[in-house]
């Protein structure tokens, strides 16, 4: 594992509000807004927009001296009031397998007592490359096998603090045309560089975020600015029940269910917001999820907890479960964390599950662990985060007092 960039000493100085806000991650409407306020004519902003939309998410510029074709006066007014400033690196972390990691600082808020922190992970694989994106700080939610689920909400993250992170990540990975290898020099292969999917499975549950997500991927889908297909984008939910469909209708994008468990019993505990919609009415959602077909599968998660759910038994009720909905399944060796009550299935359980699911016609179903070596595995986010904080705690009160 390679630290490849680590702003930790600047971690105390907590980051304000910019006085200039960035452009970078804004949708249409807001940019708009934004040109509107420096007095872009009515008339023009159509045709502005689309300049700087451009510039942003096709080219990946960073500053507006290279918008050739937007006129010196109007640069000189842009820089006055915005920047193209991206999320704030706290580290970046690069693994053996080439999976990256990033520890982002988001602005502090007036109420907040500290700048909150998300992470997002770049994973290259040999046909694609993913990107794993944050939509909120923590979660409300409190499945018992995830770390994130230990953190209490800071908040729902902006529309523009999600865009932001594809477009950090493109930055990092030299993923913009023409651009530069990363500033530390280890330039991936270009079958690896591209990000060509993202995944909504970081940190928080995107639909409790709903606008703000959608706003967000309404960027990322733009055919004139990041171009990501909607079926390379996939939203992972723990079962929302009442905005499955919504977010079908309205959002249109693939759609990943956590589901781990196939009984009610147990899936209260390990994902309580079953006890609100069971897995009966979650599969009712599934079934009526707009746009499904056998191309355009959902995917059910299923974390291996030793144990717990993965009986041969389990596995058969798994398939009789999904008969008729055209799936996918993937199977995740669970990450353990510090303190965390579970431990992963053997290997031979997990063979032995895959084998079953694999024979009822469902394909490769195990997910490679990628990452390990940096924390960057599903479920793992901030672990290492909080260990650094918890240095940090000690470095400044050894004798552990007095810290809240
Ligand atoms: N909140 C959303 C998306 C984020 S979690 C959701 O729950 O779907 C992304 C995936 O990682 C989910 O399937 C989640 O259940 C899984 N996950 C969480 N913690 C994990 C862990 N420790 N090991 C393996 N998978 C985990
Ligand atoms: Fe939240 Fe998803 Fe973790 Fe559950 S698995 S606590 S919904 S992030």
């Amino acid at each position: 594992m390679v630290t490849v960039l680590d702003t930790a000493q600047t971690r105390a100085a907590a980051t304000e509000l910019p006085a200039k806000p960035s452009l970078a991650g804004l949708d249409r409407v807001r940019l708009g807004a934004a040109l509107g306020a420096i007095g872009v004519p009515d008339k023009q902003l159509r045709m502005r927009v689309n300049q700087l939309w451009s510039w942003i998410y096709v080219r990946g510029v960073t500053s507006f001296d290279d918008m050739t074709d937007v006129s010196k006066d109007l640069r000189a007014k842009l820089a006055d009031a915005y920047t193209l400033d991206r999320l704030e690196i706290v580290s970046e972390q690069v693994s053996i397998d080439g999976t990256r990691k990033w520890l982002l600082r988001l602005p502090k808020r007036g109420h907040e007592a500290k700048a909150p922190e998300i992470e997002c992970v770049y994973i290259p694989e040999e046909d694609r490359g993913t990107l794993c994106i944050s939509s909120q700080v923590g979660c409300t939610l409190t499945c018992t096998f995830c770390h994130t689920g230990t953190q209490r909400l800071v908040r729902n993250l902006e529309a523009e603090e999600i865009v932001g992170q594809i477009v950090l990540a493109r930055d990092r990975i030299g993923d913009w045309p023409g651009a530069e290898p990363p500033g530390d020099g280890r330039l991936l292969p270009t079958t690896e560089r591209k990000i060509t999917n993202v995944v909504l499975m970081g940190m928080g549950e995107p639909l409790y975020n709903f606008d703000n997500v959608r706003t967000a991927m309404e960027v990322a889908a733009d055919g004139e600015g990041l171009s990501l297909s909607r079926r390379r984008i996939t939203l992972s939910t723990s079962g929302v029940v009442p905005e499955i469909a919504r977010w079908g209708e309205e959002a249109g994008t693939m759609l990943a269910i956590s589901l781990h468990a196939v009984r009610d019993e147990l899936r209260d505990v390990l994902v309580p917001i079953n006890k609100r919609y069971p897995i009966a009415e979650l599969l009712e959602a599934c079934r009526n999820y707009p746009g499904l077909s056998n191309a355009r599968r959902i995917t059910f998660e299923y974390v291996m907890l030793k144990g717990v759910n993965d009986s041969a038994e389990d596995a058969k009720a798994l398939v009789r479960l999904l008969k008729g909905i055209p799936a996918k399944i993937n199977l995740i060796p669970f990450n353990p964390w510090p303190g965390s009550a579970y431990e992963c299935s053997d290997w031979e359980a997990i063979e032995a599950f895959a084998d079953v699911v694999n024979r009822a016609g469902y394909a490769s179903p195990v997910r490679t662990p990628r990452g390990r070596d940096i924390l960057a595995a599903c479920g793992q986010l901030r672990s290492e985060s909080e260990k650094l904080r918890a240095k940090d705690r000690s470095a400044v009160a050894p004798s552990g007092a007095g810290e809240a």
